[in-house]
């Protein structure tokens, strides 16, 4: 399951036909959908953006391969502590979001 699949499912208990404005959901994003079911994470990211302009936390080239162009990921485990971040290119993200989905945490 993605985290798109996990988000989407969050929604949708035996009351969601019954209340038209839920149905304001459906038009959502998936990233929105996403935001909407994980308050935590979306917290901690921007609690990261936060401390990286007030230059609490450096950005750093990604952990596996060095590119300077990296993003903060988060362990999905360790939303809590949002600068526990490990620095990867958009490349490895993928690769560790995939390595998560299919191992299991
Ligand atoms: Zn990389």
């Amino acid at each position: 399951m993605t985290y798109y699949e996990k988000a989407a499912t969050g929604d949708c208990g035996p009351d969601s036909g019954k209340h038209p404005w839920k149905n304001a959901d459906l038009k959502l994003s998936p990233q929105a959908k996403w935001n909407k079911a994980n308050p935590l994470a979306l917290w901690a990211h921007a609690a990261l953006r936060s401390a990286l302009r007030k230059g609490l936390i450096e950005k750093e080239p990604c952990a596996v391969c060095g590119d300077p162009n990296s993003e903060a990921h988060h362990d999905p485990e360790a939303y809590d502590q949002p600068l526990a971040v490990t620095w990867l290119c958009r490349l490895h993200h993928k690769r560790e979001h995939g390595r998560l989905r299919k191992g299991g945490a």
